[in-house]
C-alpha cells in the first residue's frame, strides 16, 4: 500500500477529520465507530484528489491497488461480489469535501449493474421492477456525470413513456416499461459516447471515481467555492458505499431530516420521507415528499429508530444535525449526517436550547453563532416561502429587503414618502445633497458606487437596505424611466431591493419582519462576559445614537459632522458660508450655524450620557455641499464651483485640509462641541465624555497646528469642560510616522475606508463597480477591501502605527471607526491587534459585540473558534 494511504474503510480509524476524509466520509465513518445503522464502506481522501489535480489528472500511483484490496474488504463484509452477475454487490459514488458544497458535485448510483447482473439482482431480490430501475438509474446518472451527456436527453424519454402509459408517477411504470428504458437509454449512451455502456464494474468505478474528482472543478463548483471564499485547493474526497435501496417496494424509503427546525430552532423531527424511492427522488424534487410524520404510520419501527439514532447524533455532535436516510425493508440505514445549515433565529434558538439542555457551554453558543448572519434578525427580509425572479444584481451595501414605488430624485422621494407612500430611490449614486430623500425612502438602489459609497454608508446608518453599484441598471432622468437590463420601469413602478444578497427584483414580494429576541439578548450577554473590546456606534443624530445604545453600543465612534450641514435648515447656510468671498462673510454664515450644531451635539450627549463621544470635524470637500454645476441658481455660483472643482476630490482639500485653510470653520465646530458639553453637564450635573476628532492627518504638523486650535477655542468658551483631541488615521504616511502624531494626539481611530482607498490605490467611489468586480470574479482578490479589511496590507499598516503610536504613549486610547469596524473578520484582526473599541453602524453593533466576544474566546481557548473570523 502506498504511503501516505489513500483509502479508509469507515471503520477503521484515520484521525485526518473532514480534511482528509470530507464531511460525509468523516460522518459515515464516525457514524460507523459509534454503532450508528449505516452501510459498509470506504473513503477515497481528499489527498488522493489532491494528488490526481497536481498530476496533471492521473490518479496517482498505487491508487487503483488500494481500491481493490479495499473493494475485496467490503466484499467479504457484506458476502457478495462486486461485478457479480448472479448476487451483484452494488455500491454508490458520492463526492464529499471537507466544506460543505451542497449540491454542488456528483453522485453516482447502483454502480455495478449491467445486462446480466441486472438479472440477478432481479432474481435475488424477486423484484424484476426494482432491478431494472436501479439499472436505468445507473446508466442515466453515469452518462450524465461520467460522459457528460445532458439530462435531459433522458429526462424527455422517462417523460414520453410515462406520457404513452398514462401514468403520472415514475413508480407507475412496469418492469416491462422499465427493461424498454434501459434499451432506450443504452441506446442514447452509445449515440452521445460513440461506444456501449460499459458492462465492467471496475471499469465503472474507476471511471466514476475520476468524475468524481473532475466535479471539484466544474464551473459550478469553481462559482459556489468563490461565493463562499473557499479554497481551491481543498479538493473532495470520494466515497464508496454499498447500496442500500430505498425502491425496493413500500417497505422501503428514503428522507432528509433535520434534529430541530431550521428555520426557528424549535425542537422536534422535521423533513421529508418519500416511499419506495432512491435518494435523489427528494433532492431533485421529481417527487413531491411527504412530511416525516407520515413515516411514523408507514414505516413505524424504523422511525423508533430514525428518533433514537437522531437524538444519539445530537448529542454526540453536540449541534443541531441535518440527516439523509434510507430504509430498506424496514431497516435503517443512515447515508450522510452533518451540521444542519439554519436561520439566524434557528441558530440562536437552538444554541439557547442546548445551554438548557445541558449540551453545549455558554461559551459554545456564543462561539457557533455566525456574527454575519445576525444581519438577518434585525432586518426585514424576503419571505422564504415566496417565489420571486432576480432581475438584476448589485452589491449588497445595506442589509434587510424593502418594496416599494421607484423614485428617480431625493424630492419625489421625500414628499411621497412624506405623504406615507413607500418608496425605492433609484440613482445612478447618491451625494449628501440626496440626504432629505434617503431619510424617507425605504432602500435604496444605485447603479454606481460600492460599500463605502455615499449610499450604502448611510443606508447602513440608517439600518435601510442598500443595493449599490447595481451595473444592469439605467436611468433615463428625462423619460422619468429605468432599464435593468432589458426591461424598462416607469418612474412608480414598483420594485423589490434585498440588501443582504444585492438582488433587484421586479414588483412587490412579501417581507418577514425582523425577529430581535430575547434569545439573541440572552447570547449577546453571555459574550459581552468575555469580550474585551469595546462596541462603539457611528451615529450623526440623536436617534440614531438611541438606537445604538438599545443595541448595546458602549459609545459613539464617529459623529460625522457633516451630515448635520446637510439638513433642511443648515443648507442654505452652509452654501452661504462657502460662497463667501471673505473671512467675515464666512464667520457671518458660521454665527448662524453655530447654535444648530450646538443643539445638535447637546442631544447626542443627552442620548449618550455617561459614555464617551466622538465628534469628527468637518471632512467632505466643501463642493459636495453646492449643487452640480448645472443646477447652480445663478453665475457667482457656478463659478465658485468651478472654483471649488479638483480631478481628485477624495485626494483634495478636505479633512483637516479644510480646518488648515478656513480656520473659522473648526473654530465654531469645537466651540458648539465645548458649549454643548457644559449646557449637558449643567443639566445633568455629570460632564459628558467628548472626544474632539481631526480628520486626515498626514503630518504632525498638521495636528500641532489644529490641537492648538482646538486647546484656544475651548480655553476661551468653556475652560472647564474636559476633552480628548485626537485624529483619525487613515493614510499610510499617518500610520508610518504614527510616533510624531501620538505626540499630539489622545487617541487614534483608524479610518479605514480612507485607508483601504490611499493604501490600495482603489478609489472607494468606483472602484467597486469597475475593476473590483472583475478582480473578485476572477479570483485576483479573494475579499472585497472595502467590506473585509485586508489583513496582510492595510492591517500591517495599522500594526505599525499600533507599534508606534504607543511607543510614544503607552495609554494611547486606539479605536476604529471605518465600516470594517462591523465586519466579523475585521473585528477579530482588531481584537488581535489590541485596539480598544471597534465602531460600527447601530444596527451592526450586536454583530460585532458577538465577533468580539468571539475573538476573546478564541484567544482564551476557551473554545474552537466556530465564529465567521475562523
Ligand atoms: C474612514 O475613512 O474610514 C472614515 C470612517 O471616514 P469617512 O468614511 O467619513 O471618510
Ligand atoms: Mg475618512
Amino acid at each position: 500500500m502506498p504511503d501516505p494511504r489513500f483509502v479508509y474503510d469507515f471503520d477503521e480509524p484515520s484521525h485526518g477529520g473532514r480534511e482528509l476524509l470530507g464531511g460525509k466520509g468523516s460522518g459515515l465513518a464516525e457514524m460507523t465507530q459509534m454503532g450508528v445503522p449505516v452501510p459498509a464502506g470506504f473513503t477515497i481522501t481528499t489527498d488522493a484528489c489532491r494528488a490526481y489535480m497536481s498530476n496533471g489528472k492521473a490518479l496517482p500511483e498505487g491508487l487503483d491497488e488500494e481500491i481493490d484490496a479495499h473493494l475485496a474488504a467490503l466484499e467479504n463484509k457484506t458476502g457478495k461480489r462486486f461485478g457479480d452477475a448472479a448476487d451483484p454487490l452494488l455500491v454508490s459514488v458520492r463526492s464529499g469535501a471537507a466544506v460543505s458544497m451542497p449540491g454542488m458535485m456528483d453522485t453516482i448510483l447502483n454502480l455495478g449493474l449491467n445486462d446480466e447482473a441486472v438479472q440477478g439482482l432481479a432474481r435475488v431480490t424477486g423484484n424484476e421492477r426494482f432491478a431494472n430501475d436501479s439499472y436505468r438509474r445507473l446508466i442515466q446518472m453515469y452518462g450524465e456525470v461520467v460522459d457528460g451527456i445532458a439530462a435531459h436527453r433522458f429526462e424527455q424519454e422517462l417523460t414520453d413513456l410515462k406520457e404513452m402509459r398514462g401514468v403520472a408517477q415514475d413508480v407507475d411504470l412496469s418492469a416491462a416499461d422499465l427493461a424498454e428504458l434501459i434499451g432506450t437509454y443504452k441506446q442514447i449512451y452509445e449515440e452521445e459516447v460513440g461506444s456501449g455502456f460499459p458492462q465492467d464494474a471496475r471499469e465503472q468505478l474507476r471511471r466514476a471515481v475520476r468524475a468524481v474528482f473532475e466535479s471539484w472543478d466544474a464551473p459550478r463548483a469553481q462559482v459556489y467555492r468563490r461565493t463562499y471564499g473557499i479554497a481551491d485547493d481543498l479538493g473532495t474526497a470520494v466515497n464508496v458505499v454499498q447500496m442500500v435501496f430505498g425502491n425496493k417496494g413500500d417497505e422501503s424509503g428514503t428522507g432528509v431530516a433535520f434534529t430541530r427546525d431550521p428555520s426557528t430552532g424549535e425542537p422536534g423531527l422535521y423533513g421529508e420521507f418519500l416511499a419506495n424511492a432512491q435518494g435523489e427522488d427528494v433532492v431533485a424534487g421529481i417527487r413531491t415528499p411527504q412530511p416525516l410524520a407520515r413515516m411514523e404510520q408507514k414505516l413505524p419501527r424504523a422511525f423508533e429508530q430514525l428518533l433514537e439514532t437522531m437524538r444519539r447524533l445530537e448529542e454526540h455532535y453536540r449541534d443541531m444535525q441535518d440527516i439523509e436516510f434510507t430504509v430498506e425493508d424496514n431497516e435503517l440505514y443512515l447515508l450522510q449526517t452533518r451540521s444542519a445549515k439554519r436561520t439566524a433565529a434557528a441558530s440562536v434558538k437552538a444554541a439557547v436550547d442546548m445551554v438548557e439542555e445541558g449540551l453545549i457551554s455558554r461559551e459554545d453558543a456564543v462561539a457557533r453563532i455566525d456574527p454575519g448572519q445576525l444581519d438577518q434578525l434585525l432586518h426585514p427580509m424576503l419571505d422564504p416561502t415566496a417565489e420571486w425572479e432576480v432581475a438584476a444584481k448589485g452589491l449588497n451595501a445595506s442589509p434587510g429587503a424593502a418594496s416599494g414605488k421607484i423614485v428617480l430624485d431625493a424630492d419625489t422621494a421625500e414628499q411621497r414618502g412624506k405623504a406615507g407612500e413607500k418608496v425605492i430611490l433609484v440613482r445612478w449614486e447618491t451625494t449628501p445633497d440626496d440626504i432629505h430623500g434617503l431619510i424617507q425612502a425605504a432602500g435604496i438602489l444605485t447603479a454606481h458606487g460600492g460599500m463605502t459609497s455615499h449610499a450604502a454608508v448611510v443606508a447602513r446608518g440608517m439600518g435601510k437596505p442598500c443595493v449599490a453599484g447595481c451595473d444592469a441598471l439605467s436611468i433615463d432622468i428625462d423619460a422619468r424611466t429605468i432599464a435593468l437590463g432589458d426591461e424598462t420601469l416607469s418612474e412608480g413602478d414598483v420594485l423589490t431591493i434585498d440588501g443582504g444578497t444585492g438582488a433587484v427584483i421586479v414588483g412587490e414580494v412579501p417581507l418577514v419582519p425582523p425577529q430581535v429576541n430575547d434569545d439573541l439578548e440572552t447570547i449577546l450577554g453571555w459574550g459581552d462576559e468575555h469580550r474585551r473590546l469595546k462596541v462603539r456606534a457611528n451615529a450623526d443624530t440623536p436617534e440614531d445614537a438611541a438606537k445604538a445604545r438599545e443595541f448595546g453600543a458602549q459609545g459613539i465612534g464617529l459623529c460625522r459632522t457633516e451630515h448635520m450641514f446637510m439638513a433642511d435648515d443648515r443648507l442654505p447656510v452652509v452654501r452661504e458660508m462657502i460662497m463667501a468671498s471673505n473671512e467675515e462673510g464666512r464667520r457671518a454664515a458660521l454665527d448662524k450655524l453655530l447654535p444648530m450644531q450646538q443643539s445638535d451635539f447637546e442631544a447626542i450627549f443627552q442620548a449618550m450620557a455617561g459614555l464617551p463621544v466622538t465628534i469628527r470635524l468637518l471632512d467632505p470637500p466643501l463642493h459636495e455641499f453646492l449643487p452640480p454645476l448645472e443646477q447652480a441658481k445663478d453665475e457667482r455660483m457656478r463659478s465658485r464651483i468651478k472654483q471649488l472643482q479638483e480631478s481628485n476630490p477624495m485626494l483634495g482639500t478636505r479633512g483637516c485640509r479644510l480646518g488648515l485653510q478656513w480656520p473659522e470653520i473648526y473654530e465654531m465646530q469645537v466651540r458648539a462641541i465645548v458649549r454643548a458639553a457644559g449646557a449637558v453637564e449643567e443639566r445633568n450635573g455629570e460632564a459628558p465624555l467628548v472626544e474632539i476628532m481631526h480628520p486626515l492627518v498626514a503630518f504632525e504638523e498638521e495636528l500641532r497646528r489644529m490641537r492648538e486650535l482646538t486647546v484656544q477655542v475651548a480655553e476661551q468658551e468653556a475652560p472647564e469642560v474636559e476633552y480628548l483631541c485626537g485624529t483619525m488615521i487613515e493614510l499610510p504616511r499617518a500610520c508610518i510616522r504614527a510616533d510624531e502624531i501620538a505626540e499630539q494626539a489622545d487617541f487614534f481611530s483608524f479610518g479605514t475606508n480612507d485607508l483601504t482607498q490611499t493604501a490600495l490605490g482603489f478609489s472607494r467611489d468606483d472602484a467597486e463597480g469597475k475593476f473590483l468586480t472583475h478582480y473578485l470574479e476572477d479570483g485576483v482578490l479573494e475579499k472585497n477591501p472595502f467590506e473585509t479589511l485586508d489583513v496582510s496590507g492595510v492591517g500591517d499598516l495599522m500594526r505599525i502605527a499600533v507599534d508606534r503610536g504607543r511607543s510614544t504613549k503607552p495609554d494611547l486610547k486606539l479605536g476604529i471607526c471605518g465600516e470594517h469596524g462591523g465586519e466579523p473578520k475585521s473585528v477579530a484582526f482588531c481584537h488581535e491587534l489590541g485596539l480598544d473599541y471597534v465602531s460600527c453602524s447601530p444596527y451592526r453593533v450586536p454583530l460585532a459585540r458577538l465577533a468580539a466576544a468571539q475573538a476573546a474566546l478564541a484567544e482564551s481557548g476557551a473554545v474552537a473558534y466556530a465564529g465567521a473570523g475562523g
